[in-house]
């Protein structure tokens, strides 16, 4: 009998092709479906157990030519590929996703300041809140100036339990205080789930600070209230990281979620942290939330401020936060990188000069 030729050979190869093709398909739709259902169920999506079933029956009917372990590598790749496929689908229906909700998200700061709508915002307050004084005085200047938000930290996570702590409660009624007077929108962090509630009576926004990005507990907490949240990326987190935290905020029921980017740990020892200023662009095309750079933590300089919150701007930060003493050098905290008042002039200046603020 005649040996088929090659070209006949290779027509049947093409058709197996196809016909492998199409039932990869077809398995790659059921598996959708079973993502689908287990989402439904919550029930994880990959099992273990399950897959080694698969591949110990396919281990017994295989007949060859391809060894045992050839026919577990092809088939463990084919039930990669599909938990992939249940995974990506499974990113596309996060809250906080770009797929889910095309509109940016706009955060309404009390009753009027909006964050996210177009127009950036820039906030500006003390690392901490020290004294009823030194909160006023930051904030006429600041009122004075135009600047609508007043951040200062009351609860204050330190590196060294031996520095300042913060004043507290203290802290958060000094902040009410000062911000009813001059008529600011207030921003501090808290650190305690058990403080959420408690804050929204004196402050405008809840900071979750870089150390307590991953602090599910406070972050759950800060799903359950409806004030605006403001998440700081965490000091080694990756965007799909930072996203998954804020996830947890909007997946409790609150919406009114923002994100700042503050720098992140690398090698560079130029400045404190480093800016990733590519996320800003990245976390803007990923999700509909309003995106933010702290110039000061991310560079903990002050001399290139102006710039990076250019930059932070012009790659299309919804606003920039900025740290501002009356006399940084007594500060309790951050006291090399805070500008006092009249430094904060000339980058406010500098900044709205550049006509990126809108
Ligand atoms: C802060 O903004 O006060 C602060 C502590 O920043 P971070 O959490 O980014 O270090
Ligand atoms: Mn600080």
């Amino acid at each position: 009998m005649n040996q088929p030729s090659l070209e006949t050979l290779r027509q049947k190869l093409d058709e197996t092709n196809r016909q492998l093709l199409e039932l990869l398909s077809e398995r790659a739709k059921i598996a959708q479906e079973i993502g689908n259902l287990k989402e439904k169920q919550g029930i994880p999506k990959f099992d273990p157990v399950r897959e080694k079933q698969m591949l110990t029956e396919l281990v017994a009917s295989n007949k060859g030519p391809f060894t045992d372990d050839t026919i577990r590598h092809l088939f463990k790749q084919i039930f990669q590929a599909s938990l992939n496929l249940q995974v990506t689908d499974h990113k596309k229906q996060l809250l906080v996703s770009r797929k889910k909700q095309k509109e940016d998200t706009v955060v309404t700061l009390g009753d009027d300041v909006k964050v996210g709508g177009g127009s950036p915002v820039l906030i500006a307050g003390p690392c901490s809140v020290e004294s009823y004084d030194q909160t006023r005085t930051v904030a006429a200047a600041l009122k004075q100036a135009g600047i609508t938000v007043l951040r200062g930290g009351a609860f204050k996570p330190r590196t060294s339990p031996y520095d300042f702590q913060g004043l507290g409660i203290e802290g958060l009624k000094i902040l009410k205080e000062v911000g009813d007077e001059f008529g600011l929108k207030t921003i501090s962090e808290i650190v305690d789930p058990a403080h959420v509630e408690l804050a929204c009576e004196y402050i405008d926004v809840i900071q979750i600070g870089a150390r307590n990005m991953q602090n599910f507990e406070l972050l759950k907490a800060a799903g359950e209230v409806r004030k605006p949240i403001l998440l700081k990326r965490g000091l080694a987190a990756t965007i799909d990281e930072f996203l998954h935290a804020a996830e947890y905020i909007l997946a409790r029921g609150n919406t009114q979620v923002m994100l700042i980017e503050r720098g992140i740990r690398t090698y560079e020892k130029a400045t404190r942290n480093t800016l990733d200023i590519s996320a800003v662009p990245i976390l803007k095309q990923e999700s509909h939330l309003p995106v933010l750079v702290d110039v000061t933590h991310s560079t903990g300089r002050k001399d290139i401020l102006a710039p990076c919150a250019k930059a932070a701007l012009a790659a299309g930060a919804d606003g920039v936060m900025v740290e501002v003493h009356p006399d940084p050098a007594t500060a309790l905290s951050d006291a090399a990188q805070q500008l006092n008042i009249e430094e904060f002039g000339n980058f406010y200046a500098q900044v709205r000069e550049s006509g990126l603020l809108g």
